[in-house]
């Protein structure tokens, strides 16, 4: 594929390139506008890690939005800015062009060339393909963390999926908030199962041992687990946080820029939300297993964004 060449502009100090344009590269780059930083946004046209959710929820002013939406109106607020370019594209590659500065390759073969850059394209989750019905009631009654979607389905019958002994035993009282009949369900070699077990009697909850094999749903509104030996467990919401990797494009910029990650494959980052490599930066999901929500990922981005226009005064003070 033949791509174009684009340096970013004349003004080598003051341009960013943000490959994600969820809130962490949204708000990052509404915060480097401000800052009169050049910038181009370029977001993957595929659906977004969240695009399941009916409505994303604890982010003021946003509450039960679509996720949609939200992006629609961030696309909007920074097309108000002049050195703002909003481009739909996959990135490809993210390379040192020599001099400290980057190349960031497009899917249609255009490089962009940059000072900085700042990685920001959430994770995926590994679905359990394996499990019919999983896909239906992602995002609705099976869902990945109770601050989310826990008041959308309040009240219900309640299972978690958990292979820790410890957590297993905690899991009704940590889920009574949204319900009072919370069971967990693990794996039957999980060691302490009948530890688990007998503290989660005395808490009010039960351990079931057990690999999940169908979802029985009407259109994504559970009311029954199915397990491989044929039982079957009356349920309507299951609490159920898939494992995750890094997108290829970061999976590969890992590779190529040597970046630390932590145990679980998350970038490493330090308090600025720089990586271990000079002018990359990393914020939201893809930096955090712990901290992933909207309103996290947002400050990420910010907090980013102040030190890339910090960053830019040092350079500029030094040349
Ligand atoms: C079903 C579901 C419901 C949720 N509900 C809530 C909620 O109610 N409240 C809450 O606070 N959090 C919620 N979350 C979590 C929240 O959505 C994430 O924590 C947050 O969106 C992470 O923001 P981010 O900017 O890091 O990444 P994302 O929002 O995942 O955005 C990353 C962007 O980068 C793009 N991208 C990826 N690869 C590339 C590439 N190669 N080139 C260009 N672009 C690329 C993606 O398409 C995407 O647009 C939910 C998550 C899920 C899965």
């Amino acid at each position: 594929m033949n791509g174009r060449y684009r340096p970013m502009s004349s003004n080598t100090d003051n341009e960013t390139v943000i490959v994600g344009a969820g809130p962490a590269g949204l708000t990052a780059a509404l915060v480097l506008a401000r800052y009169r930083h050049r910038v181009v946004v370029v977001d993957s046209p595929h659906a977004p890690r969240n695009s399941a959710s009916g409505g994303v929820h604890g982010h003021i002013g946003l509450d039960g939005a679509a996720p949609a939406e939200m992006r629609s109106r961030g696309w909007k607020e920074l097309s108000r800015y002049a050195t703002v370019e909003l481009l739909e594209a996959d990135v490809e590659s993210v390379r040192t062009a020599g001099s400290g500065r980057f190349g960031v390759g497009l899917d249609n073969g255009d490089i962009i060339e940059a000072s900085t850059v700042l990685l920001a394209t959430g994770v995926i989750d590994i679905h359990p393909t394996q499990v019919d019905g999983f896909s239906a009631c992602w995002g609705h009654t099976v869902i990945h963390c109770p601050f989310c979607l826990g008041e959308e389905n309040a009240d219900r019958r309640w299972a978690i999926v958990v292979d820790n002994a410890e957590l297993a035993a905690l899991s009704a009282v940590a889920l009574r908030a949204w319900s009072t009949d919370t069971v967990a369900i693990c794996p039957e070699s999980m060691p302490g199962i009948d530890g688990a077990r007998t503290a989660a009697h005395s808490r009010g909850g039960d351990v079931i041992a057990g690999t999940i094999r169908r979802l029985h749903h009407r259109q994504g509104s559970l009311y029954a687990v199915e397990f491989d030996d044929g039982r079957t467990l009356e349920r309507e919401t299951l609490v159920w946080t898939p494992p995750q990797r890094q997108q290829p494009v970061v999976a590969r910029t890992i590779d190529e820029l040597n970046l630390t990650v932590d145990d679980g494959g998350f970038v490493s980052v330090d308090d600025t939300r720089c990586t271990n490599v000079p002018g990359l930066y990393a914020a939201g999901d893809l930096a955090s297993r712990w901290k992933q929500s909207i309103t996290a990922s947002a400050a990420a981005g910010a907090t980013a964004a102040d030190a890339i226009h910090v960053s830019a005064i040092q350079r500029a003070v030094r040349t």
